[in-house]
């Protein structure tokens, strides 16, 4: 089932949200070479703390860090680490959730750490536009496959790899609610959106195979090919003309 947030849990999803993009506004800065995944997921945690929220990630089935930070091949779930650090060239999409008075936001974004390949670039460029395909199916009376085919049909185009295994989702007093969000589908399939469905739309793009794997530490995605791979998010809520973002500033 899939939830009908009021206006006053909305108003307390959009402050998590708020909280989550201070964070981002802040990687922006801090995204360079040199610097360690471990000291973004420190800097991502302490604005959360600040703001009287919570990092949604920590714990959440036993992932261990605050943030997410997927260099290059990880397409999700990296694990910070002092190991880990940037050289001018890589990518990194960072996902970060704050859970604020029981409410979760979560927006992941990817960035390039230096001047990075025109590949790169166009990855980067045509994950975050797919993101925004989609965006713009969503509306009160929508199928949810209007906004999964806008997604994948637009990346595909590319020549791209959509990843399949996982999902966009639900947001509320749960990080991760009903209804799944698939990056690639049919238009005119799957539910009917109605105003106030909260939804973390995600598009998880490869420049390879869309086929991914899991690494030994039960976390760690990375692409079976080995080729990078970008990632956006914002999570939003449905209106009777569009969507109104909620990981915003
Ligand atoms: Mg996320
Ligand atoms: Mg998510």
């Amino acid at each position: 089932m899939i939830e009908i947030k009021s206006e006053r849990e909305i108003a307390l999803l959009k402050e998590a949200g708020r909280i989550v993009a201070l964070c981002h506004e802040e990687m922006k800065k801090q995204v360079r070479p040199g610097v360690s995944t471990q000291e973004l997921n420190d800097i991502c945690e302490q604005i959360i703390l600040a703001h009287g929220a919570t990092p949604s990630f920590k714990g959440y089935g036993g992932f261990p860090s605050a943030v997410c930070a997927s260099v290059n091949d990880v397409v999700i779930h990296g694990i910070p680490s002092k190991k880990t650090i940037l050289r001018a060239g890589d990518i990194i999409a960072i996902d970060i959730g704050a859970c604020y008075k029981g409410y979760h936001g979560d927006s992941a974004w990817s960035y390039a750490v230096g001047q990075i390949s025109e590949k790169d670039q166009l990855l980067l460029k045509v994950t975050h536009d797919s993101l925004f395909k989609g965006l713009e199916q969503v509306k009160e009376g929508a199928h949810l496959g209007d906004v999964s085919a806008a997604i994948g049909n637009y990346a595909t185009s590319f020549g791209f790899g959509v990843v399949e295994d996982f999902t966009g989702h639900g947001v509320g007093q749960k990080l991760h609610e009903d209804p799944p969000i698939f990056n690639f589908g049919e238009a005119g399939t799957g539910p009917i959106l109605k105003e106030g469905m909260v939804l973390a739309i995600e598009p998880m793009i490869n420049a390879g195979t869309k086929r991914v794997r899991v690494l030994k530490d039960g976390w760690t995605t990375v692409t079976k090919d080995n080729s990078k791979s970008a990632h956006y998010e914002h999570t939003i809520v449905v209106r009777k003309n569009g969507y109104e973002i909620l990981t915003t500033l």
